[in-house]
This record gives structure tokens, sequence and C-alpha cells, in this order.
């Protein structure tokens, strides 16, 4: 579904990532981890098309996708739920689901809204409630319903449980579950690493921005680093 090969981003002159290579499928999770600055956050950005590479390949279902523009990645089915939620405050639930299914047909919204509603029926509760006076867990339903109405195949999930209760992240990694159980490959960054590599079958362990393991997540060697 998607490959990356020898994948180089840079911030100016300086190097934010390098030499990253994987492969996930249909379905498969793959833990991203590594201390503050090891560049998760610019793998994501650059898989979603919000930072560009400067070299190496990405495919996506078969295409080179390296190039692609953002808004293309996310029509052809790579969906982001950004660090900081990133919700629209001064817009209502629903509003901010509309805007995650812009890139759909219009006849599929109500479906793509129910399907939603099924995995986060707080959401169809507060459809017209401002998005801002929503709790931070409410939030971050709405950023994954948001990435939802898209109808993606891939969903890029960064700092799934930052500021958030524990029951809300118990919430949120069932709607991960979910997600995966209808064939959805996810990519998970999440501060507790043990969580989320108990919920990956895969772990690509990151440091300084180039990867130094990758494999499945039981096998992954013990270490203080992350
Ligand atoms: P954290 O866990 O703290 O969020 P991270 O693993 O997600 O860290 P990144 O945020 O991807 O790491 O940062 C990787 C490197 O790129 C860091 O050295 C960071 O300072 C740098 N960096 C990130 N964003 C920018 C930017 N917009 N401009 C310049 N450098 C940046």
């Amino acid at each position: 579904m998607i490959e990356v090969k020898n994948l180089l981003c840079r911030y100016g002159d300086i190097t934010a990532i390098r030499d990253i290579n994987f492969v996930l499928q249909k379905g498969e999770t793959m833990a991203l981890v590594g201390p503050n600055g090891a560049g998760k956050t610019t793998l994501l950005m650059a898989l979603a098309g919000h930072v560009r590479c400067h070299s190496g390949q990405i495919d996506f279902n078969g295409a080179n996708i390296t190039g692609a523009e953002a808004v293309d990645r996310c029509l052809n089915g790579i969906g982001l739920v950004p660090e900081g939620r990133r919700i629209f405050p001064d817009l209502t639930v629903l509003e901010n689901l509309e805007v995650g299914g812009y890139s759909r047909p219009k006849t599929e919204q109500p479906e793509n809204l129910q399907n939603v509603f099924n995995i986060f029926p707080r959401l169809h509760d507060r459809q017209k409630q401002l998005a801002g006076s929503l709790s931070g867990g409410e939030q971050q339903m709405l950023a994954f319903g948001r990435a939802m109405m898209s109808r993606p195949r891939l969903m890029l999930v960064d700092e799934l449980s930052l500021g958030l209760m524990p029951s809300v992240v118990d919430e949120c990694y069932d709607a991960l579950k979910k997600l995966q159980s209808e064939g959805i490959a996810i990519i998970l960054v999440d501060q507790n690493s043990d969580a989320s590599m108990a919920f990956c079958s895969s772990t690509l362990i990151m440091e300084s921005g180039h990867q130094i393991w990758s494999g499945a997540s039981h096998q992954a060697p013990e270490s203080s680093i992350y």
C-alpha cells in the first residue's frame, strides 16, 4: 500500500529526516517512536504532503506520490490527524466534518457522517456545538472524524494521547481498532510509546532524523530513549 524509499527531508539547511525506508500493507499498523526531535512529525507531514521531500520516494497504491500536493494525497486516501488536533474552533462539529469530506462526492456524505457517528456517538450529540467549545478529548475525536470523512486507506495519527485523560485515550484506541478492522492502515505516533507499540504490529524507531530499528513490535529492543 505505502512504500517509502531512502526518504530525506530538510528544513533549509537542517536535515530533519534521512534514510527512511519501510513498507506498510492494507490494514497494517506501525508505531513511530523516538525521542523529542527525532523526526516523527516531519515524517508524518512528509507522507501527508505538508513537508517537501528532497530525495527518496513515496509510492502509494503503486503510484509515485513523492511530489504530489497534500490535497491530492488526501483525495487518494491518505488521512491525517495532526498533532494538536487543528480543528476549526469557530465552525460547528458538523461543519468541521463537512470540511473533512469536501474531497468526496456530496452524495456520499450522509453515509460517511453516519460512519463517523457510529464510532464517535458523542460527535453526533454535539453536531451543532462550536468545535472550540469541545473538551480536549472531544476535539481529538473530531480530528479523527474529520480525517475519516475523506475515507482514507491510510491514517496518519500524530501524538494520539497528548493532553488526554486515560479514558479518552482508550476511546481513541478503540476507534483505531475499528478503523483497522475496516482495512485502514495506520501509522501512529504517541508519547506513550508502550501503548502505541502494544497496538501496532510493527514499529519504526527514529533517533536524530534517521531510523535506527524497524520490525515486529514484540521484537523491538528495550530502550530508554523513547
Ligand atoms: P517531538 O516528539 O518533540 O514532536 P519529533 O520526533 O516529532 O519531535 P520533528 O518535530 O519532526 O520531531 O523535528 C525533527 C527536527 O526537525 C528537529 O530537529 C526540529 O527542530 C526540526 N524542525 C521541525 N520543524 C521545523 C521547521 N518548521 N523548521 C525548521 N526545523 C524544524
